[in-house]
């Protein structure tokens, strides 16, 4: 079917009211940047999920960090994105650094290596945060810690794996009738570790790209097989059936899975990675990170993240809360759902 075709069926479709969810912050960008919503029909509708690193990580990983990098002895080494996120209080890493704290942002893990050859009378604490896409790299930044002896290199890790939360999501109850899989997150999954959760609950399974037209497509396979449970590859030039066996191989020679806490949804079981027993000295404090309190107690990130509520459905979307003064996590990252409904004024049903 031609594109024209695609777009004529999604803005005229009378079937069942039909919930998408996109699982990955990068489709949630792209969705908006690409006026997706006001392509569909008032009967399909999007919902943001909890595919944002920083938006998911609970508050007391942030907390941790903050707590690492008053150490003087400590240099925290992050990703930009973490930076603003509150902790359980309205403190930050930004804020730390503000009262003294060694916060150093890098654009690579491996960044972290230099570093600590230069000084090696500092601690590097690397803020390990992310899903399967960046597990591989983190898993290189540990064998180059390894092959050099570096004594002075830690990661603090709040690692997530995305099939485990979409189960959880189905488990729960949560309104979705279909979801368009992450992209990246498949490169390294493939798509046939969705097929078990697609068949149990009898859910459609879109793998898309980030291109606009990739995403029509991939709403347009979920929207004809509602109610089926079926896996579908949009984004086949890059996700295959089996993902990246090299890059999972990596993965669990150094991580092994967890049960781990997400922002707002408490402890998913088997839904994150950490450090194998052997490997654990590299480790700077990151098992038992599972308490979560908002910073601001009316703050909605956690309906956010499970699709119960939109961004602007929030009480202080816009008003109180905004980039330049997030007070959740989903307002901080261009990743983060709240960030991106507020920058391209996106108020779709
Ligand atoms: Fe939290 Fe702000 Fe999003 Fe509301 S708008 S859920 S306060 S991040």
């Amino acid at each position: 079917m031609d594109l024209a075709s695609v777009r004529e069926y999604l803005k005229n479709y009378d079937g069942p009211d039909m919930q998408i969810m996109e699982v990955c912050g990068s489709h949630t960008g792209a969705i908006a940047k690409n006026g997706i919503p006001g392509l569909l029909s008032p009967k399909i509708h999007l919902l943001s999920g909890p595919g944002c690193p920083v938006c998911v990580t609970p508050s007391s990983y942030v907390d941790k960090l903050i707590e690492l990098s008053m150490n003087p002895k400590n240099c925290i080494v992050t990703f930009g994105d973490l930076l603003r996120v509150p902790g359980s209080t309205k403190r930050t890493l930004s804020s730390a650094r503000g009262e003294g704290a060694r916060v150093k942002m890098v654009y690579s893990p491996m960044d972290t290596i230099d570093l600590a050859l230069k000084d090696p009378e500092t601690d590097y604490i690397f803020a390990a945060v992310g899903f399967e896409t960046t597990t591989p790299v983190y898993a290189l930044l540990v064998d180059e810690v390894i092959r050099r002896d570096l004594r002075n290199v830690k990661l603090l890790t709040a690692i997530k794996t995305m099939p485990e939360v979409i189960r959880y999501l189905c488990e729960s109850g949560a309104p979705i009738d279909a979801f368009i899989a992450p992209g990246h997150v498949s490169v390294v999954t493939g798509t046939k570790i969705y097929e078990p959760i697609a068949e149990e609950f009898q859910i459609p399974f879109g793998v898309a790209g980030f291109e606009g037209k990739e995403l029509l497509a991939a709403i347009y396979g979920i929207v004809r097989s509602y109610g089926k449970g079926r896996v579908m590859n949009f984004y086949p030039s890059v996700v295959r059936e089996d993902g990246n066996p090299q890059a999972r191989a990596m993965i669990d020679k150094y991580f092994i899975v967890h049960d781990c806490a997400w922002r707002g949804m408490g402890i998913v079981p088997g839904s994150g990675k950490v450090l194998r027993e052997e490997y654990r000295y590299l480790d700077a404090g990151s098992i038992g990170l599972d308490e979560d309190h908002k910073a601001n107690p009316a703050c909605s990130c956690d309906r956010v993240l499970m699709g119960k509520i939109r961004p602007y459905e929030c009480p202080l979307f816009g008003k109180i809360c905004n980039p330049l003064n997030p007070q959740g996590a989903c307002m901080v990252s261009t990743e983060g759902s709240c960030f991106s409904y507020y920058s391209n004024h996106r108020t779709d049903g």
